[in-house]
């Protein structure tokens, strides 16, 4: 009988070629160093994206804040700043400590993007972007706006009409449809949500409630997808969000180093050569983390360090970075489930272009267990009183990873980051979603870790 192989290797070559396959495969968790990590200094030139493409959309939300001030109260305070705070975590970090048996030197913080205005989530950045350059550029051709106009008035009759004549639509298992179909509704856009059959009834529902279209696909999510893909390339009436590939989606995060950037001056926190910066992001498809990742680069260079993690379920870009197959490769191939509790992260196939465009910047990949998520979700709550839903505490065993694990220890080793760096080190866990959760959903959580 011929040998079953995966993508022309059996599982024993390509365990010979890459030893985390093994564990992999059993969904044990993993760290992992990227070796394909480059000195970001060296390589500048070599980027299809710049610093100045995230300052021209840095630009482009600061001429729409008078606008989001309009549409979403709860943001005028802020002048329409879609932006969230970084909250120290003393007490997570020593319960953690306690728990990892590990002395983390330097100081843990979260960035609280479960806080975000209008989303609850990182889909705050990429999708609201999207969305406000479709309706900037359909305003500007139709005559309705100027560059040099006061935007709030795009929240009026004439470009309510506009809007109303066009379509946007959107695939997800969860939050980019939250984030799109939110944005999309209030600014009189005909929204299509198309979402998959494990998405959460809550969000299905808070769509709805807004006026969104919310279209269930049991088992052909994906065909849907690549249907609406094709359809909306035919209609210049419909726009298509695509979370597998975005240029738009991926600037709206990057922005967020640029803000990262003034909070952490304003906080009088350094980062440089012997006060490194190190970032955790969970990751699904990879625009989330790549852009951010992307934007950090950019603004820090080796100064900041950005690891991914992912459900060990669902390693999609880890398949993808470790194999160099990128899109090509599904955590399916490899006999995982893609079934998590991180609903945020449930991504079989990555995104190709990111994870070609972040594989020299990406410091290394971990993955996380179900049951340790919804340990670490009892632990914030009970340290900090914060919850977050499980998909962001993905984030949060990285710098435990980092400094006591032989894989980190290597990292650390090869980066020069010694005793004294790490002392000053800020550790930056980010808090990828949450507080859009209903109570009641919170609280099932909670009581779901009890049990763990
Ligand atoms: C979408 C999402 C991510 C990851 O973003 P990707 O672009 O899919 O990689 C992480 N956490 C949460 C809560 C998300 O909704």
């Amino acid at each position: 009988m011929e040998k079953q192989t995966i993508h022309g290797l059996t599982p024993e070559e390509w365990m010979k070629r890459h030893p985390a396959i093994e564990r992999i495969t059993r969904a044990e968790e993993v760290v992992w160093l990227n070796p394909k990590y480059q000195s970001f200094n060296d390589d500048r030139a070599s980027f299809p994206l710049s610093l100045e493409d995230i300052k021209d959309a840095a630009a482009r939300f600061r001429r729409f804040q008078p606008l989001i001030a309009t549409l979403f109260p709860e943001t005028a305070e802020d002048d329409g700043l879609i932006e969230s705070s970084m909250i120290q975590i003393p007490e997570m970090q020593s319960v953690l400590s306690n728990h990892y048996r590990v002395d983390l030197p330097g100081k843990l913080w979260v960035k609280a993007d479960h806080e975000l205005p209008i989303a609850g989530s990182i889909k705050a950045r990429g999708g609201i972007y999207e969305v406000l350059k479709v309706a900037e550029h359909l305003a500007l051709d139709h005559g309705l706006l100027e560059p040099s106009d006061d935007y709030s008035l795009l929240a009026g009759a004439k470009a309510r009409a506009l809007f109303q004549q066009y379509g946007v639509m959107v695939g997800s298992t969860g939050n980019l449809g939250l984030s799109i179909g939110i944005m999309s509704a209030k600014l009189g856009f005909n929204v299509d949500v198309h979402m998959s059959g494990d998405a959460k009834e809550w969000k299905k529902e808070k769509l709805r409630s807004l006026g969104a279209k919310v279209i269930e696909h049991k088992d052909d999510f994906s065909r849907a997808v690549t249907e609406g893909r094709e359809a909306a390339r035919e209609d210049p009436y419909v726009y298509f969000v695509d979370d597998e590939w975005s240029r738009d989606l991926f600037m709206g995060y990057a922005v967020a180093a640029l803000r990262i950037k003034k909070q952490l001056e304003n906080a009088c926190i350094q980062v440089d050569e012997h006060h490194p910066l190190v970032v955790y992001l969970p990751c699904g498809i990879g625009g989330g983390p790549g852009g951010v990742t992307f934007g950090l680069k950019q603004v820090f260079g080796d100064a900041v360090h950005c690891f991914f993690a992912e459900p060990t379920e669902s390693p999609a870009m880890f398949l993808g970075l470790m194999t160099g197959m990128h899109e090509k490769v599904s955590v399916g191939d490899f006999g995982l489930s893609n079934r998590t509790a991180a609903d945020g992260l449930a991504v079989g196939r990555p995104s190709g272009v990111v994870g070609k465009m972040v594989e020299p910047m990406v410091s290394g990949m971990y993955t996380v267990r179900d049951d340790h998520l919804y340990q670490l979700l009892r632990q914030l709550k009970d340290a900090e009183d914060m919850y977050l839903e499980p998909s962001a505490l993905a984030a949060f065993p990285g710098p435990y990873n980092l400094i006591g694990t032989s894989a980190g220890k290597e990292y650390l080793k090869q980066h020069g980051l010694n005793e004294e760096k790490l002392i000053n080190a800020t550790h930056l866990l980010w808090g990828t979603g949450g507080s859009m959760v209903p109570d009641d959903v919170k609280q099932a959580d909670y009581q779901a870790a009890l049990k763990k």
